[in-house]
């Protein structure tokens, strides 16, 4: 096999290589003045020559950027022989921008300098090593897909970028690393930087410190979530996306205490596609502010129609995700949508995932507590699917949460959930939050939940959500049905606190 010698001229830092000169200006600079030399020309080489020398390389590093990568990549490839195999390595560093915000420009520049430094120590001198993008670096070496050392080899070089020695502070480096092989995942240099870059994103998705192997099947699914956030832009565009509603019920009375808003897409050929299909794809990308804009302009809206009606507006609940909360103009976001409706605060209220929480704990408490201050009311959302500790949860003005449904499907027919749940109620009541269990199908998981002292329920029992003008039925027809519920002390619409029901 032959190795990537050819190339390794490129790899060294930038400080230590200099353009050659030519011998138009190694003769000027040693004071040749013969013949039809002229300044003119000198400097006209050395600036063809240094911008040559920029054309292929990262400023920052030295190292090959992706015209140069990519071109010595290509020549690599071309002289391999039967039965050589090359191995693309694309590293993406995750949390530069947390870095910056830590350090500053210097930081990220001494960060990303000791990042090439370290590739080019354990990469090896058969390596070719690029810098394509601001905050990711690609390797070719030779090594065999199937070779369990070489893939190991190839792991201990990303082990070896965390944690990072910078300026004698110890920085815990995020990375998601990919690789594709030659010629087994393709013979063509692009692809096989595509594929790497594919492997490396989907590796960043599933949150995977290993190195991921390129499959075929990845560029499928990349194609497809990028094809899913295309056709989602055009929904909103188009109209094909709405809201629906679906209630909150007290579950001793049997009042509607508030209605959570829920986003439906519905494909011209696709059909309805499911939030749970569409909102992690919107979260990686900008579409996350249209969602959040749209939910919760949308849900003001309907709301004050719904006064407008007569009834006294329940409170509003839209879902907020990480990427909406962790945006500096969040809070005036909400303030302009509440004050152009208008709608007083109180009526509203932003359920939160507690994903949030692991992500920026900082940011989250003062988001949370801006929220308070103007008086909207927060709720975490699907509580215990991911551990947060009660400690945490009492540092923060919340008003209520909601237990995920996986504690409660099937509740009245397990005595463990049952004091499970009997003890995150309890919990929950020491730190003055309200609970409301998610996701009630049967009136035995009602009845368990009652018992436990949970305090609103959320179901397809009660209701399935429905659209604005179906939830305007159900909100006329409600107090008919409330008996069939059993509900301990049932009471009528007009006996509501002024925040329910009918008005
Ligand atoms: P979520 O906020 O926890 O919403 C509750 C989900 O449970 C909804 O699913 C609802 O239809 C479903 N559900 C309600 N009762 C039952 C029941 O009795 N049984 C079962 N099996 N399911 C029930 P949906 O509408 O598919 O939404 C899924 C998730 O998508 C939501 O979970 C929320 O996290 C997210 N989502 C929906 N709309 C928005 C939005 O406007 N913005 C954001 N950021 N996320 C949204
Ligand atoms: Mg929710
Ligand atoms: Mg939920």
């Amino acid at each position: 096999m032959k190795t990537c010698q050819a190339s390794v001229e490129h790899t060294q830092p930038e400080g230590a290589r200099v353009p050659e000169r030519s011998d138009l200006v190694g003769r000027a600079l040693a004071g040749d003045r013969s013949g039809s030399l002229l300044e003119q020309d000198v400097d006209e080489e050395l600036r063809r020559q240094m911008l040559s020398y920029g054309y292929r390389h990262d400023p920052q590093t030295g190292l090959l950027n992706r015209q140069g990568f990519q071109g010595s990549l290509g020549e690599l490839l071309q002289q391999q022989e039967e039965g050589d195999e090359v191995a693309l390595i694309w590293i993406d560093l995750i949390n530069l921008r947390r870095e910056f915000f830590l350090w500053g420009w210097d930081g990220i520049d001494a960060l990303v300098g000791h990042v090439a430094s370290t590739l080019q120590d354990v990469v090896g001198s058969d390596a070719l090593l690029g810098r394509c993008t601001g905050h990711s670096f690609q390797i070719a070496v030779p090594a065999a897909k199937f070779d369990r050392e070489a893939r190991n080899r190839i792991q201990s070089m990303i082990d070896a970028l965390s944690p990072l020695l910078v300026r004698g502070t110890e920085i815990k480096l995020e990375t998601a690393a990919g690789v594709a092989f030659f010629p087994s995942d393709t013979e063509s240099a692009e692809e096989l930087v595509r594929f790497a870059s594919m492997a490396a994103m989907r590796g960043r998705v599933l949150k995977s410190n290993a190195v991921l192997a390129f499959q075929a099947g990845m560029n499928s699914l990349i194609v497809r979530d990028h094809q899913l956030e295309v056709e989602m832009t055009k929904g909103f565009d188009r109209g094909l996306v709405s809201l629906v509603y679906q209630p909150k019920i007290d579950l001793n009375s049997g009042m509607v205490l508030g209605v959570e808003a829920l986003l439906r897409w519905k494909h011209p050929e696709w059909g309805v596609v499911a939030p749970s299909e569409f909102i992690p794809i919107a979260e990686r990308s900008d579409l996350i502010q249209r969602v959040f804009d749209f939910s919760l302009e949308g849900a003001l809206r309907d709301t004050r129609r719904w006064m407008e009606l007569g009834i006294a507006p329940p409170v509003i609940s839209v879902n907020a995700s990480a990427a909406n909360v962790r945006r500096e103009d969040f809070l005036g976001r909400v303030r302009r949508f509440l004050k152009e409706l208008p709608i007083a605060p109180i009526v509203l209220e932003l359920e939160v995932t507690e994903s949030l929480l692991f992500d920026d704990e900082e940011v989250f408490t003062t988001r949370m507590r801006q929220l308070r201050e103007i008086g909207v009311r927060i709720a975490i959302d699907d509580f215990g699917t991911r551990y947060t500790g009660f400690n945490l949860l009492k540092q923060l003005p919340l008003e209520t949460m909601k237990i995920d449904q996986c504690f409660i499907r099937g509740i009245h027919l397990s005595p463990d959930m049952r004091a499970l749940c009997n003890t995150i109620v309890a919990m929950a009541r020491q730190m003055r939050l309200r609970t409301v269990a998610e996701g009630i199908e049967e009136q035995g998981e009602l009845e368990a939940m009652r018992q436990a002292g949970c305090e609103a329920g959320q179901g397809f029992l009660f209701q399935h959500p429905v659209t604005s003008e179906e939830f305007v039925d159900f909100l006329r027809e409600w107090p008919a049905r409330i008996p069939s519920f059993g509900f301990v002390s049932p009471c009528a619409p007009r006996d509501a606190e002024p925040l329910c029901g009918m008005a």
